[in-house]
């Protein structure tokens, strides 16, 4: 595939190259393959190994990003894991955001420990405050732009020279932005990791996730071999989904976008609103460089406080009709969640704050459910 054909004509045709007779690629389902004469080789072995369907969906995602290689798994947890297992040593550090999706905190706190791997949270709206954390020991800077769940913005290229200057690997939870709008590989990043579950699946039926590797190198295979070992990969229907979810990927990103943008201008002007959350406002800290990384789009995710305590803000939640409460995001119905009740032990966010994922249901129809449940608060 050409590297240089329009993201929307990769979106669709990256990955299908050898599918000689079919326009869409059967779901190959056998765990195992007929091998060569020699019993050991084969284009395909065993599924945990390889399979049609996974290769397909892998030459894809790279060709999203422009990366080296893609390596896929069974949830965007197994592939931060894997990147963990493979870079951090015992007694060494991880620098991550303060404002980062919890279950990489959690990771951390509940299986890394146990090898004396420490971390440090970081706000890195302001870079200044990596170089301060950088430890002797420090051996990744793990980036997550828009935050999960209050869309803080690192700027990348900042990040990536620092890091650079210090030789620390860099790797970016790319899940918010998607490959449409972000691409930190190209920006210097070493490692980028999307959620599959979330923009690439689209219609929250698939759990997935990928480490996309800006170079085949020693780690990246290491990577690779640790996904054929400890066997976290998705199955051969999840990467069928996924390969057809994706061919919509950069339509159903544009209408969300648009409509995100236009609900957050709506929640900024409302009197019942304390904050809005979202890069694409111009008085968001970061707007400058959210702009220029994002390429003037800014995603369908943001957050609201709403004037008020955490009651409020659960009133509204279930006020709403089409907006449905739930966790996850990046799917084409839209849903709202109450962050800090799934936060765990430690949560960050503030009770009467609300994370709404942008589908594409008509935007008209969004606004006028939002602002119905909002008159019954
Ligand atoms: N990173 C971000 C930003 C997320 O929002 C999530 C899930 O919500 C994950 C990582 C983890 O992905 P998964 O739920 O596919 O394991």
């Amino acid at each position: 595939m050409k590297n240089d054909l329009h993201i929307q004509t990769k979106a669709i045709h990256a990955g299908n190259e050898n599918n000689k007779i079919d326009i869409v690629q059967p779901i190959h389902v056998s765990t195992t393959f007929e091998r060569n004469e020699d019993g050991n080789t084969g284009e395909f072995v065993y599924t945990r190994l390889n399979n049609p369907n996974r290769n397909t969906l892998e030459k894809k995602l790279a060709a999203l990003e422009n990366a080296a290689e893609a390596i896929a798994f069974s949830s965007g947890m197994a592939a931060i894991n894997a990147l963990f297992e493979n870079i951090l040593e015992p007694n060494s550090h991880i620098i991550i955001p303060n404002d980062c999706y919890h279950g990489t905190r959690a990771l951390l706190n509940n299986f890394f420990t146990k090898w004396h791997i420490s971390f440090t949270e970081v706000e890195m709206t302001d870079v200044e405050n990596i170089t301060k954390a950088i430890q002797q020991n420090t051996k990744l800077i793990w980036v997550e732009t828009p935050s999960n769940p209050q869309l803080k913005i690192t700027d990348i290229k900042a990040a990536v020279a620092l890091a650079k200057q210090h030789k620390i690997i860099i790797a970016c939870d790319n899940t918010f932005a998607t490959s449409i709008h972000q691409k930190p590989l190209e920006l210097g990043a070493d490692y980028v990791m999307h959620s599959s579950t979330k923009f690439y699946s689209g219609h929250s039926d698939v759990l997935g996730g990928v480490l996309l590797a800006k170079e085949n190198n020693e780690i990246c295979k290491q990577i690779k071999l640790y996904q054929q070992i400890a066997g976290a990969v998705p199955s051969p229907f999840d990467c069928w989904l996924l390969n057809r979810s994706i061919a919509t990927l950069p339509l159903r990103v544009a209408v969300q976008n648009e409509s995100a943008f236009a609900i957050a201008i709506f929640l900024n002007n409302h009197p019942q609103i304390e904050k809005v959350y979202y890069p694409g406002l111009s008085t968001h800290p970061n707007h400058e460089v959210a702009a220029e990384q994002m390429k003037q789009k800014f995603g369908s995710i943001l957050s609201i406080l709403v004037k008020g305590k955490q009651e409020q803000a659960m009133k509204f939640a279930n006020n709403l009709f089409l907006i449905k409460h739930a966790t996850s995001l990046g799917g084409v119905e839209s849903l709202i969640e109450h962050r800090r009740s799934v936060e765990g032990e430690n949560p960050i966010s503030p009770e009467n704050l609300l994370r709404l994922s942008i589908g594409i249901e008509h935007v008209d129809d969004l606004i006028a459910d939002i602002e119905e449940a909002l008159n019954k608060i």
